[in-house]
């Protein structure tokens, strides 16, 4: 990206400064800005991809205490990270962190160390544009610039920019002249400008009147005009009939059967029940069951239908499977989706 062409409306140095000041003073405590290191703030990056702060936190601490080096993430076997990452959502993100942290050992192996740079970043699993801009600028104080929904509706806001553009052109541009202004750090002024869409340019009722950059703001009598609305989602339809497979442990203790994922919409490794109609040697389990779930995973609105099955001692030694039982008391990291359906049952049946 070239300084060169960078949109000359906005008053860089002004606006930089008073944001870099007012992060100093107002920016959140957070568990990852006491120790930026490439480590936490990878994780961390990863973590809030599409996910508010409040939701990342204990799931941060929860993994740093776990895995406290990339050489232990590394270690891990991807059942463990999943563990670790069941709640969250968007579980490539998961894979992505283990099949990185697994490269990055690597490097260090062979004295290579962390990725130093936007480049080497990119070549990570799971990282992306704005992620590596993150990395570089907040634990290498590079004069990388970010571009995140937060920096789109604030640099929107600023500029009053009424097309959308789903490349964000415009908003890099500004966001690069932004992070080259010689007097602020980088690190600073790219939180700061994440830290002001989340506290202050809010995407409803912005706080304009404490905004330490509203004298520079264009946008500021109709926020709610910017960032100009996207083109409509096109949804995509998939109809699912999934088995539950149950069988009683105990009196208390119930177990479920789950497969692991080679394909669909959770991709490969993820534990999930299997597909009706699949199982070999299924002739005696007795239907307790059905009901229908709808989820929206990314853009695929889901309809599952869900056909619960139980098994006695008798019928379970009949059965060819490849997955593995499991008691609803631990259960492995598992979807979203998947779980709600497990509670569903568990509610049933205590009714
Ligand atoms: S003045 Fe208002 S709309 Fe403009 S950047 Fe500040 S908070 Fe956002």
């Amino acid at each position: 990206m070239s300084v060169k062409n960078k949109p000359k409306t906005l008053k860089y140095r002004s606006i930089a400064k008073s944001l870099s000041l007012w992060f100093q003073t107002h920016a959140r405590t957070l568990p990852w800005r006491s120790h930026p290191d490439p480590y936490s703030v990878w994780i961390s990056e990863i973590m809030l991809q599409q996910t508010q702060v409040t939701a990342v936190l204990p799931y941060f601490k929860k993994f740093m205490t776990h895995f406290p080096t990339v050489q232990d993430l590394a270690h891990a076997s991807l059942d463990e990270v999943y563990v670790l990452w069941a709640g969250l959502g968007y579980y490539s993100r998961a894979r992505n962190l283990h099949r990185g942290a697994i490269t990055i050992a690597e490097r260090l192996q062979n004295g290579q160390g962390f990725p130093q740079n936007r480049e080497e970043w990119l070549l990570i699993p799971g990282v992306g544009e704005y992620t590596a801009g993150a990395i570089c600028s907040i634990a290498f104080s590079q004069r990388e610039p970010i571009v995140d929904g937060n920096v789109v509706r604030v640099i929107s806001r600023l500029q009053s920019i009424k097309t959308f553009d789903s490349k964000k052109t415009v908003i890099w541009k500004h966001a690069l002249a932004l992070v080259k202004v010689p007097s602020v750090q980088p690190e600073v002024l790219n939180q700061s400008l994440m830290e002001l869409g989340a506290l202050i340019c809010k995407p409803k009722n912005p706080n304009c009147s404490e905004c330490p950059v509203s004298q520079y703001c264009s946008g500021q009598k109709y926020p709610e005009r910017y960032p100009a609305p996207k083109l409509k989602k096109e949804w995509k339809l998939l109809q699912e009939h999934k088995w539950i497979l149950i069988h009683k442990e105990n009196l208390s203790g119930l177990r479920v059967y789950f497969e692991k994922n080679k394909k669909g919409i959770w991709r490969e490794g993820l534990w999930d029940f299997p597909n009706a109609g699949v199982i070999l040697g299924l002739k005696t389990a007795k239907v307790k069951e059905e009901f229908n779930l709808r989820y929206v995973v990314t853009t695929h609105k889901i309809e599952r239908k869900h056909t619960v099955l139980e098994l006695t001692a008798k019928g379970l030694g009949r059965l060819q499977l490849n997955g593995s039982w499991f008691s609803t008391h631990d259960l492995p990291g598992v979807p979203a989706p998947v779980k709600k359906a497990i509670l569903k049952l568990l509610k049933t049946r205590e009714s």
